[in-house]
């Protein structure tokens, strides 16, 4: 029988993976990870993204070798690397997961696709999530998302054969690849095993307050299951993840039921998180479906709002950039965000999504210059997941509901004591908490004893709060109350939205008009009492997305 080619890609692990198992009931593997110079350079790559890949890699090699095959590694593009591989060790088929990627990785595959029938080799690509390729209606997505979800995991083969002589070639350090080392000291590191004690410690312990702590930054890492970098980069697979948690919810029902005592918060922490784990897909879902949402805005609507051409140096916009990127934007709960993401690459989804509508709203900046920043920053990057959430935090997707953040706000409901922020700002550490949400308004006094000068030792804030709310929601509102930008909220709906919240197509694009009653309602409330950078129209964010979900 002839060789088959495993293409590894993001699905670094032997558990649970199909490609895998197809190819070796069928002959001689060869296991194969490329690393490619496109992507290694392309902007939304991170050295710290390599360190983790390079982690699973040498996990796989292991697990690899005590199964009888090494991992090959090779460096070059795809299709050259086919084709030296070819020749050196001749195949017929290539296995691979599909892919929901960025351009980049669509353009490279339809290139191997091409390779592939030019040279007489059978390309199998099997999914790995409930992203649905060619998907023709959104209706029963969710149905289809379970059934994918309850197949049966693939259990790696015991013995590989693999063709004998076969240089494997070797890990290659960043340098070698041209890549500085990663300076996220604190990034979680990879592997299976890492991805299976994630899970284990999520189910077993961390996730019982899971509904409660995922808000704070104080809570969310411990609280939060972490596994979105292991799913990123296929450590572990949906479909094991999924059915742990499935049997971990019945277990706590089983026990519920026999009278156990079992503590009440599981039951619906193990509800949320399993839901999220279906907006991942739906989330990739989009991107799937529309590859133009990662250059273009999801409502064209939205086309011209904000500047699409990058900042020019030394204009305040680059300014403004510049200051959010390095976490000196004078708004501790931004800033602190920020240097968590710079020491580690790991943020809780509230603080992302208020990074995101800092940076569209409040400094008035394009997405599409902020996106690959973020996308580096975080170790989970999921270009499905990156874009179709960025576009809905910078309120360009033209129909989920506006959400406008305060940070001021955030520090108060999150982080009162401020145990986050002195932890990543020491500029902050001995600012009294009642001033951590707004420094700047500490008397000279204050600022002295706290040994922390606002404009010296913490910066001033890069806009006031209150007026940058009101001209990004009375910009938001002028385009969403058009006629065009409804019906086109319509189209849009009908092929990307969720099916659960029930609503027709109109009543949602009413609904996230951005002029509800009770957000009206809380802004003036909150104006009314004087507290001007604490209102937002952001509130119980988490919760209320269960509406978004699929
Ligand atoms: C602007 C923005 C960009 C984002 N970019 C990414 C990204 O590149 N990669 C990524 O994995 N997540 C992204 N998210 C979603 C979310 O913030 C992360 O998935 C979550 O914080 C990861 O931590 P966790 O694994 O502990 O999540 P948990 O809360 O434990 O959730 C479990 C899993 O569910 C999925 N999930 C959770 N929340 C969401 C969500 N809101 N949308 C889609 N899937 C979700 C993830 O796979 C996650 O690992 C982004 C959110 C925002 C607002």
């Amino acid at each position: 029988m002839a060789n088959s080619v495993v293409w590894f890609k993001r699905d670094l692990r032997i558990d649970d993976h199909r490609p895998l198992v197809r190819a070796a009931a069928r002959g001689p593997v060869i296991a194969l990870y490329v690393h490619e110079p496109s992507l290694l350079h392309g902007a939304e790559f991170d050295p710290a993204h390599f360190r983790f890949i390079d982690d699973c890699l040498a996990a796989l090699d292991a697990r690899l070798r005590q199964r009888g095959i090494a991992l090959t590694l090779r460096t070059g593009e795809l299709p050259q690397v086919l084709d030296r591989l070819n020749r050196e060790c001749p195949f017929d088929a290539l296995w691979s997961h599909e892919e929901t990627g960025n351009r980049l990785t669509f353009d490279r595959d339809l290139a191997v696709g091409r390779w592939c029938r030019t040279n007489g080799v059978a390309w199998t690509e099997i999914p790995q999530t409930g992203v649905v390729r060619r998907l023709k209606s959104r209706d029963g997505w969710a149905r289809r998302w379970s059934q994918r979800m309850d197949e049966p995991l693939s259990e790696a083969p015991c013995r590989i054969a693999g063709p004998a002589g076969l240089d494997h070639g070797h890990r290659p350090g960043p340098r070698a690849l041209g890549l500085p080392d990663s300076s996220r000291p604190d990034a979680q590191r990879g592997g299976e095993a890492q991805a299976q004690s994630t899970l284990a410690s999520f189910l077993a312990t961390r996730g019982v307050d899971y509904r409660r702590g995922m808000s704070s930054p104080v809570t969310a890492f411990e609280h939060c299951s972490r596994l979105s970098t292991h799913l990123a980069w296929g450590s572990i697979s949906l479909r094991r993840v999924a059915q742990a948690a499935a049997a971990r919810a019945r277990d706590v029902r089983e026990r519920r039921a026999a009278g156990e005592p079992i503590d009440a918060r599981w039951a619906t922490s193990l509800h949320s998180f399993q839901g999220r784990l279906r907006w991942h897909c739906h989330f990739m879902q989009k991107l799937e479906d529309e590859p133009r949402i990662e250059f273009e805005n999801f409502s064209h609507a939205c086309d011209g709002l904000r500047d699409a051409a990058p900042p020019l140096p030394g204009s305040d916009a680059a300014a403004r950039l510049l200051a959010w990127q390095q976490g000196e934007t004078g708004y501790p709960m931004v800033d602190a965000c920020m240097h968590a993401l710079a020491r580690c690459g790991w943020i809780n989804f509230r603080m992302r999504a208020m990074l995101v509508s800092f940076a569209s709203y409040h400094l008035w900046l394009h997405w599409q210059h902020t996106a690959p920043f973020l996308a580096r920053a975080f170790l989970d990057f999921e270009p499905g997941i990156h874009y179709s959430q960025f576009q809905m935090q910078s309120g360009t997707t033209g129909i989920n509901t506006l959400r406008i953040y305060s940070p001021a706000k955030q520090v108060l409901d999150h982080d009162p004591d401020g145990v986050f922020i002195r932890a990543e700002l020491p500029a902050l550490a001995r600012v009294p908490a009642r001033f951590l949400a707004e420094p700047h308004t500490m008397p000279l006094s204050v600022q002295r004893e706290a040994g922390c000068i606002v404009g010296k030792d913490y910066p001033m804030p890069v806009v006031d709060h209150a007026t940058a709310f009101r001209a990004a929601r009375e910009r938001m509102a002028s385009v969403r109350r058009r006629a065009d930008a409804r019906a086109e909220a319509d189209v849009i709906q009908q092929r990307h939205g969720s099916r659960r919240s029930g609503l027709p197509p109109t009543a949602r694009a009413t609904a996230a008009s951005g002029a509800s009653g009770p957000a009206r309602a809380r802004v003036a409330a909150a104006a009314a009492a004087g507290q001007a950078n604490l209102f937002d129209d952001a509130a119980g964010q988490d919760h209320l997305d269960e509406g978004n979900a699929p």
